[in-house]
């Protein structure tokens, strides 16, 4: 983490220390509101909050790890979030499967969304088709504006619902903070229905064959080996295999090689980052 990225996490800490949970939202919002007005313009499209942008604002992390890896859709990247809602590109990547691959908009669906997103959450809550499932597990510094206080504690190790529960399950960039992440798949497993599927993103280091594992403690040395001081493991090219292995089938897509009808640029996705579906048949 840059120096000034630590200095804005402890100011905002300090904020969050004094500042009432329900002023705090109100403050973000009206920060968020201002920023969308700021940057209003026609080169790029943001569905969840259904406003155009003459740009996104830059976001994510500057690590050495992340460019050494080839790790895909990490790094400090210009024109990723959202000004107004905060919506990344990873959560615009997932709108587009969702609104070009799946019925998810249309028909009768149960779905289950772990550590939700805060705008993919908000778009998904909207749809009386969509009975919606939330959960993530709350640890020290979870605890921003960003989350809302009715999602529900859930260990994704220990799902609390029943088998064949869900006819989709959405899981972003969970996997990696997982320990035990095999017993994560085989519960996401478990829960789903046959003929479901799971969106399933981590980050993926193209330079490796195989994913990286090395115990430790130390949060900095996370920081420098997987490109984040939260994260267990650096997944390689074998996560796929990983997630067969839990009994899925993977499908591996990406909207720029497929050339799905969609303008990319105007909605400021990673081409480069692949989507990982993974069905129960
Ligand atoms: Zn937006």
């Amino acid at each position: 983490m840059k120096a000034s990225d630590r200095i804005v996490k402890s100011i905002k800490s300090i904020l969050k220390s004094f500042v009432p949970y329900n002023l705090g939202v109100k403050i973000r919002g009206g920060w968020q509101k201002f920023m969308g007005f700021y940057y209003r313009g026609n080169n790029v499209y943001c569905p969840y909050c259904g406003q155009s942008f003459k740009r996104m604002l830059p976001g994510g992390m500057e690590y050495k790890v992340i460019e050494e890896r080839d790790i895909v859709g990490g790094g400090y990247r210009d024109n990723i979030v959202c000004p107004r809602c905060y919506s990344t590109d990873r959560d615009r990547l997932i709108y587009l499967y969702l609104n070009h691959k799946t019925s998810v908009f249309s028909q009768p669906i149960k779905l289950l969304h772990i550590a939700p997103e805060g705008p993919v959450r908000a778009l998904l809550r909207k749809y009386n088709n969509i009975e919606y499932y939330t959960g993530d597990k709350f640890t020290e510094g979870y605890n921003d504006y960003y989350y809302d206080r009715d999602i529900i504690q859930m260990d994704i190790t220990d799902i609390q619902y029943e088998d064949e529960s869900f006819d989709a399950i959405i899981c972003n960039h969970v996997l990696e903070h997982i320990l035990n992440d095999r017993l994560a798949m085989s519960e996401i497993y478990r829960v789903m229905k046959p003929g479901g599927w799971a969106v399933l993103q981590v980050p993926i280091a193209r330079s490796l064959e195989k994913g990286l594992e090395i115990e430790t403690k130390s949060n900095k040395e996370r920081e420098d080996l997987f490109g984040q001081f939260d994260h267990v493991r650096l997944y390689g090219l074998d996560y796929p295999k990983r997630l067969e292995q839990a009994g899925f089938k993977v499908n591996i897509l990406n909207p720029a090689r497929e050339q799905w009808p969609f303008d990319l640029k105007k909605y400021a996705i990673n081409e480069e980052e692949n989507l990982y579906v993974a069905q129960k048949l």
